[in-house]
């Protein structure tokens, strides 16, 4: 039952082949079994999952229908849950137990998903390897020597090694389609304003973006129409019509032009991951889809961009937790400055530390037009390459990563080293735009993603071509061994 779908799900629901409830106590067993290979959960919640998997199986049989009705999954511990810890994988907020449900956990719990747990990920979703965390790092199921990228590595580990069919994710500048790629799966990063932030703990609010990962397109598009829509709690969120996502999945290539950035193929870029892009770019090309060169002339300065705006905002949202209104408190402090100092200083690890640092020197007066401002006239310089770029072409192909999983602890000593992995996905949250990531194959044992971006509310056109690639590759079927 473990290797079904979110699609395959519900149709054996619906069929009575099996009862959430059923399913619900299969995986919540081989949770028990598998994970503590790979540490991916932070809080298991088989309470709650039984009741809402009762709770859907009497729904069910009152003539209810839905692709959600009865669903396992999990979400990222960013995501609030009332009544349960919410730790964004800080001691900061180790027991921390959310007072309300995210928008996107209350939509889902609505739509009859039942919630198996909250899944691991880096320091409040800093990170791409998922070694920053509090509880530990994430290993990759198809290497455990590995890291599964980050930093919604724990949902990703989950997925892959079949725990689950699906999870929630959050991505700032990368942190579902990189996690996805290095575990093979399928992970989408909707529009900025598609799915509410309302109850997701911020790390920088002008990128962040909650969205689906799952093995298939099809599974994003079912998880994605329980996640979208207008939250007039978000004031970011946008009141556009969600579409039928999955009306969208079987829709032709024929003449969908796709663009291929010049600037990706640089020197960076494994040249086997290089290789097996060209080959997924082949694939489409045999469903119709014509290919054309572009440019994104400022895509070299999206990394510094990146990393001065998401630390900046990162230091402003963090200083709610300060040991007085949320967040560890340290033992007997002297007065309040040495309450602050302390209760920071123990509560938030090494790289949290760090970017609140570089964010506040970076907003510092007499820094923030060098810095601040700076980064944010590169950031619409690298928004007008992309709108230039989709007056020309439909979707934009690349790698997802430069390189597959490293070992986990091999970027441990050199910060830059990781944030440069991070060059293909973070344009996209800096334009706002959406992204997915889908397996394309592999590397020494270790998948590899390509990542389709396209313009601003076409998530439904990424998970058609991404749909449509699935049904005529296999990489996506891939188990990992051992799971
Ligand atoms: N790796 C990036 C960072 O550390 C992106 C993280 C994310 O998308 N949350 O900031």
């Amino acid at each position: 039952m473990h290797q079904l779908t979110l699609a395959e799900i519900a149709r054996g629901l619906a069929d009575k082949k099996f009862s959430s409830e059923e399913l619900t106590k299969t995986l919540l067993a081989r949770i028990a079994l598998l994970d503590p290979q790979l540490n991916s959960f932070i809080s298991l919640t088989e309470d709650l999952a039984l009741q809402q998997a009762k709770a859907a199986d009497a729904r069910r049989a009152n003539g209810e229908s839905g692709a959600l009705l009865g669903a396992p999954i999990a979400h990222k511990d960013l995501f609030c849950t009332q009544g349960i810890r919410t730790s964004c994988g800080s001691k900061m907020l180790d027991n921390f137990k959310a007072p309300y449900d995210a928008t996107v956990v209350a939509k889902l719990a609505a739509a009859g998903t039942v919630t198996l747990g909250k899944t691991n990920m880096d320091e409040f979703a800093m990170g791409s390897a998922n070694e920053s965390s509090y509880y530990g790092a994430v290993k990759n199921p198809w290497n455990l020597e590995h890291v599964p990228g980050g930093s919604s590595g724990g949902s990703a580990a989950a997925v892959a090694a079949r725990l689950l069919p699906a999870a929630t994710g959050t991505d700032t500048g990368g942190s579902i389609r990189q996690p996805a790629a290095l575990t093979n799966l399928t992970g989408l990063k909707p529009t900025y304003g598609r799915v509410s932030r309302w109850g997701m703990i911020a790390y920088a609010s002008s990128l962040d973006q909650g969205g689906p990962m799952a093995r298939t397109a099809e599974d994003c598009a079912i998880l994605l129409q329980g996640m979208a829509g207008f939250d007039p709690n978000d004031s970011t969120s946008i009141d556009e019509p969600v579409p039928d996502y999955r009306s969208s999945l079987n829709g032709s290539l024929q003449g969908l032009r796709i663009g291929v950035p010049k600037e990706y193929f640089s020197a960076g870029l494994d040249p086997r991951i290089a290789e097996l892009i060209h080959n997924s770019v082949k694939e489409l090309e045999k469903l119709g889809a014509v290919i054309k060169e572009i440019s994104l002339p400022n895509m070299q300065h999206a990394i510094p961009a990146y990393y001065v705006i998401a630390p900046a905002e990162a230091s402003s949202n963090l200083s709610r937790f300060d040991g007085v209104r949320f967040g560890h408190r340290c033992a007997d402090p002297k007065d309040l400055i040495d309450l602050y100092k302390r209760s920071r200083g123990e509560g938030f690890g090494p790289e949290v530390q760090r970017r609140i640092m570089v964010g506040a020197y970076a907003l510092s007066a007499g820094y923030y037009d060098a810095y601040y401002l700076k980064a944010q006239k590169i950031r619409r310089l690298i928004k007008n390459d992309f709108m230039a770029a989709f007056n020309e072409v439909d979707i934009i192909l690349g790698p997802t990563t430069p390189n597959p999983a490293w070992k986990l602890g091999a970027k441990n000593s050199d910060p830059v080293a990781a944030y440069l992995e991070d060059v293909y996905t973070i344009t996209a949250n800096l334009a706002g735009l959406p992204g997915l990531s889908m397996p394309a194959g592999f590397v020494d044992g270790l998948p590899v993603g390509v990542q389709l971006l396209a313009p601003y509310f076409q998530e439904g056109r990424l998970l058609n071509v991404a749909h449509q690639y699935q049904l005529n590759t296999d990489w996506h079927t891939r188990t990992p061994t051992g799971f």
